[in-house]
């Protein structure tokens, strides 16, 4: 089986990260049935600076005639003054609304081992395993119309920023069923989080939850208030199985599930369309502080390069190898600069990627 991987590095570490990534996806599939033949594109801001568009025309091409997508991070500093639409979180916007990646998992575990990196009590957190399916081409962050406006207030003319926020049955129904799939695979508990009380779209997507929930009787499905759910996820977080929530609060929601687990740079993630293609990248983004310095930690792509292989590929023998490596490792007490304790060993991101090439092979 040959496949295509479509390697887009980004901006800040991005390039740093995906390059261990890429190795440890030569080194697993060494030697298997499975050839991958990797791509190399830009997008975000290394692509304004090469083609003056954070998603230009031979990425979008690329991407849709690739198999999978692996990306590192867009974004930095010097790209802040750009207009709106060529900022480099453009480019991450526009791919996922190419490829029609609707549906983004997340997931947020503890490895036993970094039990002490997690800023909440080692019990609260303790064999925390969590997935965030959240919605990612709708809500309001896609919603139309938008935009600054000038109004009159009282007689004052203002400028007033707005944006809209929809979703349609179909929209919530696919993203329902991909949650409710992930949970029949592990604990089968489905928590949707929405904002009932207040918003007309959480409203409709409460009534079609429990519409999806019927062909899913073996799955638990409860509903809870975001304002709640962020709460929830602090004071007692095992209580979450799957958790499936519209774009805007699965921003939020993830990124705070992710510090559960003590370092962002552990976390991987995947946003799936319906056609099996994905886009695999770290939670994190490009660490524009610690850009060039060679310490970057690499195992959140890592492990997002063993969810490619398990959610495009179909391989998650290959993807439970990774996973495997990267726990020996971090047995061994190698650690990059963020998971480290005055008891570890300190490695660069290039140790640890040869450290997990080396507990593959
Ligand atoms: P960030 O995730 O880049 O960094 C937050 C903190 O975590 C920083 O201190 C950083 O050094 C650290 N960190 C992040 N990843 C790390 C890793 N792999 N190893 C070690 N430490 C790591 O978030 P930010 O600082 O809010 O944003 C920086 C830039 O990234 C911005 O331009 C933002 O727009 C962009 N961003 C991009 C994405 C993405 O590409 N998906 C996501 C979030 C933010």
């Amino acid at each position: 089986m040959k496949k295509t991987i479509l390697v887009l590095p980004g901006d800040g570490i991005g390039p740093e990260i995906t390059a261990q990534a890429v190795r440890v996806l030569e080194a697993v599939t060494e030697g298997s049935d499975l050839t991958l033949n990797f791509v190399e594109g830009v997008i975000g801001g290394a692509a304004y600076d090469a083609a003056g568009h954070p998603f230009p025309e031979a990425t979008q091409v690329a991407a849709l005639a690739a198999d999978a997508v692996l990306l590192g991070a867009v974004g930095g500093p010097q790209y802040d003054s750009l207009d709106r639409p060529l900022r480099p979180e453009r480019g991450l916007l526009g791919i996922r609304a190419a490829m029609g990646l609707f549906a983004n998992l997340r997931p947020a575990m503890l490895y036993p081992q970094l039990a002490d990196a997690s800023s909440l009590k080692p019990e609260v957190v303790a064999g925390l395993d969590i997935l965030i399916v959240r919605e990612l081409t709708g809500g309001a962050y896609f919603g139309q119309p938008r935009g600054i406006r000038t109004v009159t207030v009282n007689g004052q003319s203002l400028r007033e920023g707005f944006n809209t926020m929809h979703y349609n049955e179909l929209e919530i129904e696919r993203i329902g069923r991909v949650a409710f799939e992930a949970a029949m695979k592990r604990n089968k508990k489905v928590c949707s989080v929405d904002k009932a009380n207040v918003l007309e779209t959480s409203e409709l997507w409460r009534e079609v939850m429990n519409r999806v929930a019927k062909d899913y009787p073996e799955v638990e499905l409860s509903h809870m208030y975001v304002d709640n759910a962020a709460m929830q996820l602090v004071r007692w977080p095992k209580q979450f199985d799957v958790i499936v929530t519209e774009n805007l609060f699965g921003d939020i929601l993830s990124d705070q599930a992710s510090m559960l687990s003590g370092s962002i740079g552990m976390l991987p993630s995947a946003s799936l369309n319906d056609k099996g293609q994905g886009l695999y990248e770290p939670s994190h983004g490009s660490a524009p502080d610690i850009a060039g310095k060679g310490i970057a930690n690499p195992l959140a792509t890592i492990l997002s390069a063993a969810m490619l292989l398990r959610y495009s590929f179909g391989r998650g023998d290959l993807a439970e190898r990774i996973e495997t490596a990267v726990s020996r490792v971090l047995d061994q007490g190698l650690r990059t600069a963020d998971i480290c304790t005055a008891a570890d060993r300190k490695v660069s991101t290039i140790e640890m990627g040869d450290a997990v090439v080396a507990a593959l092979r």
